[in-house]
């Protein structure tokens, strides 16, 4: 296998243009294409949705003409949305994945146009934790926005989904303590990852965010933890960030000036008892 492995662009500033220009011509001279991404698209913040912000802002129509690639959940937390290849996917806490009317609305989700190029072969990933310390090694910035897909066989893969809330709505932290979660061996699908750099923070989920889909696109959710023996991603940096913020509904009026980034990792399932060995 062709192994390639995005170069770290420290070198003087001056060259960096240089270099990247020499890592595209290296890619076209190979027969392949870098993956390349558009602005990312969010609607709301995350802080708004930790704090029980659920009520939907904006319809799947007007998301899709955003983005074709990305992640985020349903009106009222109606479970895990996964957007992969233009279609927007429902992983409701049943498992049971459907695709979603263009009339169904979102209170968070971020999306981008993302075209998949060539890919970055980094090996065996013996855990969650693994794949992302592959891709700190590989990625040429902490400070840029990147989307990141991985289309392979993995040997294990953990997800889970939430159920659907009733008002008044509770804290996402709370919703979390009776999540679903899906235990996968052995099963072909896609990730959908998203890494925002730790200055975004409060906005988005800093670090990485990883939704999956079966090859089937029956079953998937919101990544826990994952193995694979033979990673390979298609990674494109994001230099352009817009955020919709919403006029109306329980947005308004919530507390969002406080510290949520203990929140943030109790529900992104960055708890001791997530782990796996
Ligand atoms: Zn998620």
């Amino acid at each position: 296998m062709r192994t390639l492995s995005l170069p770290r662009l420290s070198a003087c500033p001056a060259l960096r243009p240089f270099l990247l220009g020499l890592l595209v011509l290296g890619l076209l001279a190979l027969g392949q294409s870098p993956a390349q991404a558009q602005g990312l698209f969010q609607v709301s913040t995350l802080s708004a949705l930790l704090s029980g912000g659920y009520d939907g802002q904006v319809s799947l129509a007007e998301l899709k003409q955003h983005g074709d690639f990305g992640l985020g959940t349903f009106e009222a937390l109606d479970g895990e949305m996964v957007v992969l290849d233009g279609v927007v996917y429902q992983v409701p806490v049943s498992g049971a994945v459907r695709v979603m009317p263009d009339t169904a609305r979102t209170p968070f989700a971020c999306v981008t146009f993302f075209h998949p190029g060539s890919q970055t072969a980094l090996g065996r990933a013996a855990s969650l934790a693994d794949l992302e310390q592959r891709l700190d090694q590989a990625l040429p910035s902490p400070n840029l926005f990147y989307a990141l897909r991985v289309d392979g066989r993995f040997s294990f893969l953990k997800a889970r989904s939430v159920p659907r809330q009733e008002k008044p709505y509770p804290p996402l932290a709370e919703v979390v303590k009776s999540q679903a979660v899906f235990e996968f061996k052995d099963v072909q699908g896609t990730l959908v990852g998203l890494k925002c750099p730790a200055y975004a923070g409060g906005l988005n989920v800093p670090g990485y965010h990883w939704h999956f889909l079966t090859a089937d696109r029956r079953a998937g959710g919101h990544v826990l933890d994952l193995a694979l023996e033979d990673l390979s991603a298609s990674v494109a940096a994001i230099r352009e960030f817009s955020m919709v913020l919403p006029a109306e509904g329980d947005f308004l009026g919530l507390d969002l000036n406080r510290d949520m980034s203990q929140e943030t990792r109790a529900v992104e399932g960055d708890r001791p008892e997530e782990k796996s060995q």
